[in-house]
């Protein structure tokens, strides 16, 4: 078997990939992709692995599990206008799942109060909210406590 043959159906259909991560998070999955030969997690899904560069890697998920390890209040140049639209109160942090990838991400029902509060406390346990914007589905945190 030639080695450097690249199996994945996703390589050739870097859509595919896109299209698996946005249908999973409407029925609640995270998908990632795992590293076949490091097994390092990408997130958001890639068909190569930026670890170690090998070109294989395969599905696995994510619990969404996680610990926020720092956050901002966003000002009124980076602010998320759609979720204020909705009159959504939230933060924008640094989440690191429990299977080691970290994102950017939005953490939701955080008030001026609560930030006071958990500020000194970080990190602290976050756990997935899959929230429905209406045409697509996007994933976003709250405090599990
Ligand atoms: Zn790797």
């Amino acid at each position: 078997m030639d080695q450097n043959r690249i199996s994945t159906e996703e390589f050739w259909n870097p859509e595919h990939v896109v299209e698996k991560f946005w249908n999973g998070l409407k029925e609640g999955t995270i998908y990632a992709k795992k590293c076949k030969e490091c097994g390092a997690i990408e997130f958001p899904p890639h068909h190569a692995c930026n670890a170690c560069g090998y070109h294989d890697t395969e599905w696995t998920t994510l619990t969404g599990k996680g610990m926020l390890k720092t956050f901002v209040f966003t000002g009124a140049l980076n602010a998320r206008l759609e979720l204020e639209d909705m009159g959504l109160k939230y933060v924008c942090g640094e989440v690191q799942f429990e299977e080691g990838p970290e994102m950017n991400a939005v953490i939701l029902g955080i008030s001026k109060k609560k930030a006071r509060e958990i500020t000194d406390h970080l990190p602290v346990r976050v756990r997935p909210v899959f929230y429905d914007m209406g045409r697509y589905t996007t994933l976003f945190f709250e405090l599990d406590e």
